[in-house]
């Protein structure tokens, strides 16, 4: 059954429908860009039967969304969990067509999702319901059509068997087909890195704004998966202090600074940040509100809300996430004067760095680490150099200037390329 949005829980696409009108009207968008920048281009809804390992057959319900193509393929990830539902998909796919145009990447944005709850699979039956949904989507996936990569509890694993299966299909080895692969199948060294790097990039930006140093800049991070601990490692190593860190399981804080490779070890054997030995135990809710420099939301979306933002006592808040803040949020912590990197630029690094490894696919020629790393601190400091200066000169804030910068770089293509008719 697919989730019905309630008043408490906001609707991951009004949420981004909310941002763009604020941006399209101030760049003057004419209606008709308007509608067509607004509706996906192609929305896929496809049942994955799957032969569980107890003899029992169990259908799940999948998805992908091309949301715009006009700047090249669709891009974006594939999340497995048990809550996903269309208008996530639909919202994520919106934002990933942002996100490239907000650091130039020459691709569109997409997004697929499988109703399931990964836990409770053993691997045999994750493989076959990746391969089966690959399967179906074999006609509109492609590296010139749409590349899938990682998202939330998605990993290299399942991209090689999304790159195996495509391959099958093709008769030939693809690796271009998908990005975020294991290094020895068409991966990029520093892809796994890449979203937490990116992220570590900006925060490098933001702090220089304000004249603060990173060794006096205190770090909350929300969420322990890929983005979360990569940025907790990183930020750790340049010198940031991380003072709280939460997964699901549970939150813990030390305001003297938490030793991220002692906690990376702990997580390691306990799977979870709880019971870190060198910290004190915190509720997931009260973490958020504790006094820090950079609130680092690294989870899923609504996790700053108007019930809480009043109570947010950073001075910048860096999503790591896709769409962890609302609208309404947006408001209240504008008002407070937080600086906010937009998830659509902060958490850009993932997918530049999926960039490079569709363009080393398509070379086959591979970059050493080095290559990778400074590629990827151009682009990030660029964008969101262009990002501050555009907030600056039309004083919108961060969010809104990126959202225009989008949308004025795909409504520009639109415009350029005409209408097919
Ligand atoms: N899932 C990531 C994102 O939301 C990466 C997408 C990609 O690399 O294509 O940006």
């Amino acid at each position: 059954m697919e989730k019905v949005a309630s008043q408490t829980e906001p609707n991951p696409f009004e949420e981004m429908v909310q941002r763009f009108n604020i941006a399209a009207e101030k760049l003057k968008l004419d209606d008709g860009l308007y509608q067509v920048l607004l509706t996906p281009d192609r929305e896929i809804g496809v049942a994955i039967p799957v032969l569980m390992d107890n003899g029992s057959l169990k259908v799940f319900k999948g998805y992908r969304v091309q949301h715009s193509v006009a700047r090249g393929p669709g891009k974006g990830g594939i999340r497995y969990a048990p809550d996903v539902t269309l208008d996530e998909v639909r919202a994520l796919a919106a934002w990933m067509t942002w996100k490239c145009a907000v650091v130039n990447l020459p691709f569109g944005g997409a997004k697929g999702g499988i109703v399931c709850d990964p836990k409770k699979l053993s691997n045999a039956e994750l493989e076959k319901l990746t391969r089966r949904y690959t399967a179906s989507l074999i006609d509109v996936i492609g590296p010139d059509r749409d590349v899938p990569a990682p998202d939330v509890n998605t990993d290299e694993r399942i991209m090689a068997w999304i790159m195996d299966t495509y391959s099958m299909h093709a008769r030939r080895t693809v690796t271009g087909v998908v990005t975020g692969k294991p290094l020895d199948l068409g991966g990029s060294v520093g892809r796994r890195e890449a979203t937490g790097r990116g992220c570590k990039i900006v925060c490098d930006r933001a702090i220089s704004r304000f004249g603060m140093k990173r060794e006096n800049t205190r770090v909350i991070i929300q969420g322990f998966g890929n983005v979360g601990s990569m940025a907790a490692h990183i930020l750790y190593g340049a010198g940031y202090s991380i003072i709280g860190v939460s997964d699901v399981h549970g939150a813990i804080i030390n305001t003297l600074g938490i030793n991220i490779t002692k906690l990376m070890a702990h997580v390691h054997e306990a799977k979870t940040v709880a019971g870190f030995p060198d910290a004190e135990p915190i509720s997931g809710e009260e973490l958020l509100v504790q006094p820090c420099d950079i609130l680092l939301p690294a989870a899923t979306e609504n996790q700053i809300t108007h019930e809480n933002a009043g109570s947010i006592q950073a001075r910048i808040i860096c999503e790591g996430a896709n769409g962890p803040t609302t609208a309404q949020a947006d408001e209240i912590l504008f008002d407070k004067k937080v600086f906010i990197i937009p998830d659509i630029l902060a958490n850009a690094g993932g997918v530049t760095v999926s960039y490079f490894e569709w363009v080393q696919d398509r070379q086959g020629y591979f970059w050493n680490l080095k290559t990778v790393n400074e590629r990827l601190e151009e682009i990030m400091v660029n964008s969101f150099d262009t990002v501050a200066s555009y907030a600056d000169r039309h004083s919108v804030n961060m969010r809104i200037a990126a959202y225009m910068l989008a949308i004025d770089r795909v409504a520009f293509t639109i415009r350029e390329r005409g209408i097919y008719a």
